[in-house]
């Protein structure tokens, strides 16, 4: 599934009841991740409920994610009431981004792709800011609360794991930087990647262009080339391995050249 979304302002006004807009300057240290724990509402019911007057909770949030748009209902640096910790200068409240996560309909997967909406949004603001997932956050961390509640669905919050895990294979996405791929004197269409100061390059196009043969185990999760297993990390369903890693299992010579982004291969 690929994320499909756009992504609008629509902030609450300054006073809105209740203190929704508190109007305090907020430099954020954190993400906060929230399901709304209304499982029919969208990101619109969401926004037009902040300014409902029949809405008499203190209560708001910064961003709300759905399976189609995201909207940001306050600026991402003033205080939005979210953790339920207080207001101290620590505290989740003065301190965190607050996302809520959309719950509609998970039977229809409209939840699925809300989630995976969610991911990308969360990877994009952590990238921006030049933050990795360790600056994520459930509600739950701040005050207790079970939410987001759909990842705690086994009491195990193994769905919050798996969201974390998500969001830093999207986040890897967005920090790569692209790398030419050159495998014996030919360049691929294909690019490869400079991962942590570590390059990756594409299995399949490399394999390909050396006619060699690559398989998969599905139950170990583990790409092979000629029979012989590697390690690799898969991001938007391409598999990428270390290229040193590549050239010594299959006895190619590599060379990285740092000042074009240049991967070669030669066997
Ligand atoms: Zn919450």
């Amino acid at each position: 599934m690929q994320p499909n979304y756009t992504y609008q302002k629509d902030h609450i006004p300054r006073g809105t009841g209740y203190n929704r807009r508190p109007a305090l300057s907020m430099e954020p240290t954190s993400i906060t991740i929230h399901n709304t724990g209304n499982p029919t509402s969208t990101a619109a019911n969401e926004r037009a409920w902040l300014t409902n007057p029949s809405n008499t909770r203190i209560a708001s949030y910064h961003i709300a994610v759905d399976a189609k748009e995201a909207i940001e209902v306050l600026p991402l640096n003033e205080v939005a009431w979210h953790a339920g910790d207080g207001s101290k200068p620590t505290s989740g409240n003065r301190t965190s981004i607050g996302i809520e996560i959309c719950e509609r309909d998970v039977s229809l997967g409209e939840y699925a792709q809300a989630l995976t909406n969610a991911v990308d949004l969360v990877a994009k603001l952590l990238h921006e800011r030049g933050w990795g997932v360790d600056r994520l956050r459930r509600h739950y961390d701040w005050s207790g609360k079970q939410c987001p509640r759909l990842m705690n669905i086994d009491g195990k919050w193994s769905g919050w794991y798996q969201f974390v895990q998500r969001v830093q294979g999207a986040l890897q996405a967005y920090d790569k930087k692209l790398v030419k791929v050159v495998v014996n004197g030919k360049q691929l269409a294909e690019q490869g990647m400079l991962i942590d100061n570590r390059t990756y390059v594409p299995l399949r196009a490399i394999a390909k262009a050396l006619g060699a043969k690559i398989g998969w185990d599905q139950q170990n999760k583990e790409a092979s080339i000629n029979g012989v297993a590697i390690d690799g990390i898969v991001i938007s369903g391409t598999t990428y391995v270390p290229l040193r890693l590549l050239g010594e299992e299959i006895g190619a010579t590599v060379r990285w050249d740092p000042s074009s982004y240049t991967a070669s291969l030669n066997k």
